[in-house]
């Protein structure tokens, strides 16, 4: 699955939103503490679970998600919760950010922001839940996903702090691990991050998947990556690349190791022209996901004819 790469006049928008956000905290040192941005947006949390259900013990009429009314009777919230398959919940007229107590622990820092995301995005209040009015079709609901995940990374990754922290550095996985410590998020959310922000509009590419020589139960080849992130630069002129061509490649180089690094290589990748370009791939398991970084070396030299 590839990225969604939201609007100008979006992005421009969460943007102005966030940095609200971060001015009123008072330009903070990373990490950010999410207890303070809650506070200052005056939002309530709740942790709801299979065992304790009393924060979500609301009756909800109406409960809206992808486009489909998953409620048509009066309910208890949790019981329509369990049925969407929702790991996380952002109740408008109450300011709660509800959330899933039995997703992992690492998790919940993502799924938080996210929901303040779709909390501080105007235009999410009428159509993210409840209301069936504006119903949303699939495409629209996964570009709402898309701008409220947008907002989460802003917020934690404070903005320009981040781009500029890893321009600074040495382009590879390596920094990427120091800024996943240093702004306390995971690996995976890190890596996204630096490929819409170092990359920018040069190519650059990374890849969340299963290891290629131990893949799970679950794993299909037909959909080998769980998400391919593509910067600017690669959607615009390597968008025919599909991550079957890119598992391939991982594979190539990769190592049977059972953590840590599993190997890197220079990768020939075709443009949508059919041009040859050299790339720098390296991998790396965290014993969930295998994280690739692909980073743009040079074109190859065409073969002139005379
Ligand atoms: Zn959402």
């Amino acid at each position: 699955m590839k990225n969604i790469i939201i609007g100008e006049y979006e992005s421009q928008d969460i943007q102005g939103q966030v940095d609200k956000i971060i001015r009123g905290l008072g330009n903070p040192d990373p990490p950010l503490i999410l207890d303070d941005a809650r506070e200052l947006l005056l939002l309530d949390r709740k942790f709801y679970s299979s065992a304790d259900t009393s924060a979500v013990s609301e009756v909800v009429s109406r409960l809206t998600v992808a486009g489909k009314q998953i409620i048509k009777r009066p309910m208890i919230l949790f019981d329509a919760i369990r049925k969407a398959k929702l790991s996380a919940l952002w109740l408008p007229d109450k300011k709660r950010i509800l959330l899933d107590e039995s997703q992992p622990k690492l998790k919940h820092r993502w799924n938080e922001a996210h929901e303040i995301g779709h909390s501080i995005i105007p235009w999410h209040d009428a159509l993210h839940l409840g209301d069936n009015e504006y119903s949303l079709n699939p495409a629209c609901h996964a570009r709402m996903e898309a701008e409220a995940n947008y907002a989460a990374g802003q917020l934690l990754f404070l903005q320009d702090r981040f781009r500029t922290e890893a321009l600074d550095s040495t382009v590879g996985l390596n920094t990427v691990k120091e800024l996943k410590v240093r702004y306390g998020n995971t690996l995976s959310s890190t890596l996204w991050r630096y490929i819409e922000e170092v990359g920018g509009d040069t190519p650059m590419v990374g890849v969340i998947s299963a290891h290629p020589h131990r893949p799970n139960n679950d794993f299909d080849p037909d959909r080998p990556c769980r998400h391919v992130i593509q910067s600017r630069g690669f959607k615009r002129a390597f968008s025919k690349v599909s991550e079957k061509i890119l598992f391939r490649e991982i594979r190539s180089y990769c190592g049977m190791q059972s953590g840590g690094p599993l190997g890197e290589s220079d990768v020939i990748l075709k443009d949508d022209n059919g041009d040859k370009h050299a790339y720098h791939f390296e991998s790396f398991f965290n014993r969930y996901d295998v994280l690739t970084l692909g980073r743009y070396l040079h074109p190859l030299s065409r073969a002139v004819s005379a």
